[in-house]
């Protein structure tokens, strides 16, 4: 894991990898269970005071993560170190994993929730045998299901900035964290802004959620807005009448297949996984990975 207190990207440059990410997650998980994280980690449970011995308390709150993330059978054993990162873990066979914390959480408890969320979630994703190839990308897939899976808000949490220092943990941005906590939110019913701490991250949460909104209004989804309707149609009626135009995937991410019936595809808002529908008009589709219902006017 990246160490706290580089320079803070903002944005989203990640987003087709997190998106990829959700994907995939659904893919291995299966819808069922997805929905088996429908609890998110309780703040109560990773709270970790000046107060409470060192080393019992990071074990405690490593076990609340092996737990939220039905590993039963890891023991995971924690300790500090100087170092350049912010935190890092041995992926063996297990069941024991040796996580080692940068020696700055001593004194920065607050945080060890966040950074031992993302370093579970590595050896989650290492026993699901679910990775993408490339560290950063894999790091972004890491980031991806801890938030999504309930676990990751705690590292948009994390990132704090005053006049004279800033401070993040994981890969993604903070805005990019905000639209995979809004995804959830989203999907699960959940309003995960009650639990943050540090009006940052409040900020960034609002930010990823109207992106996560705004893939809910795409064309061909009937909630899309009237100027993408109408880009829509027009793109419709191009990609229609020339029996020879490539299927093309636009802005908006559906394309279009000519024959008969024509058909449309576009990505379901929810897992990203592409939808194929005839191109009729009003519809109602399922999403055959996260069984989400979609209105559609194709
Ligand atoms: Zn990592
Ligand atoms: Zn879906």
């Amino acid at each position: 894991m990246r160490a706290p207190g580089s320079d803070v990207e903002h944005g989203f440059p990640h987003l087709e990898t997190v998106r990829a990410a959700l994907t995939a997650l659904y893919r291995r998980l299966s819808y069922d269970g997805v929905r088996t994280y429908g609890l998110s980690v309780a703040p109560g449970d990773v709270a970790f005071s000046d107060q409470d011995d060192l080393y019992l308390g990071v074990q405690r709150v490593a076990r609340v993560m092996v737990r939220h993330l039905r590993l039963p059978d890891a023991r995971v054993i924690v300790s500090f170190r100087e170092m350049r990162h912010a935190a890092n873990v041995e992926l063996t066979a297990g069941p024991e994993y040796f996580i080692e914390l940068n020696s700055r959480f001593k004194t920065h408890r607050r945080d060890i929730g966040a950074a031992l969320a993302h370093e579970v979630t590595h050896v989650y994703l290492h026993r699901l045998d679910l990775a993408f190839p490339g560290t950063r990308d894999n790091e972004i897939l890491t980031d991806t299901t801890a938030a999504y899976l309930g676990a990751g808000w705690l590292l948009l949490d994390a990132y704090r900035e005053d006049s004279v220092s800033s401070q993040k943990l994981g890969y993604l941005t903070p805005e990019e964290f905000g639209y995979v906590l809004a995804k959830r939110a989203l999907a699960f019913g959940e309003d995960p802004a009650v639990w943050f701490t540090s009006p940052q991250a409040y900020e960034a949460y609002a930010e990823g959620l109207a992106v996560a909104r705004r893939d809910e209004r795409q064309p061909p989804l009937a909630a899309s807005g009237w100027a993408g309707r109408r880009r829509y149609a027009r793109d419709r009626r191009w990609a229609l009448g020339d029996p020879e135009a490539p299927p093309a995937v636009g802005a908006a991410g559906y394309a279009f297949e000519t024959g008969s019936p024509p058909r449309v595809s576009f990505p379901c808002p929810t897992c990203r996984q592409r939808i194929r529908v005839p191109v009729r008009g009003r519809m109602r589709a399922r999403c055959g990975l996260c069984r989400t219902v979609l209105e559609c006017d194709t």
